[in-house]
């Protein structure tokens, strides 16, 4: 699958540009993802909403832990 272009806007909202245009993903405060695709709203999950967790995986992956303060 390929990760698809994405583009963190901030405050947990991502712009995600996809084969049939672009949709917004938003991180709400339990860290749940929602999509605006109708692919979403049917099955709960989309490529989409797989690329924003994607890469927020690899930023996290990528960023040092910070253990002392
Ligand atoms: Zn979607």
């Amino acid at each position: 699958m390929e990760s698809g272009r994405v583009e963190s806007l901030g405050g947990g909202v991502y712009n995600v540009v996809g084969d049939h245009g672009t949709y917004t993903v938003v991180q709400d405060y339990t860290g749940k993802l929602n999509c605006s695709c109708p692919g979403f709203l049917q099955k709960a999950m989309c490529s989409h909403v797989t690329a924003v967790m994607l890469m927020t995986k690899v930023k996290r992956r990528r960023k040092p832990r910070q253990n002392k303060v």
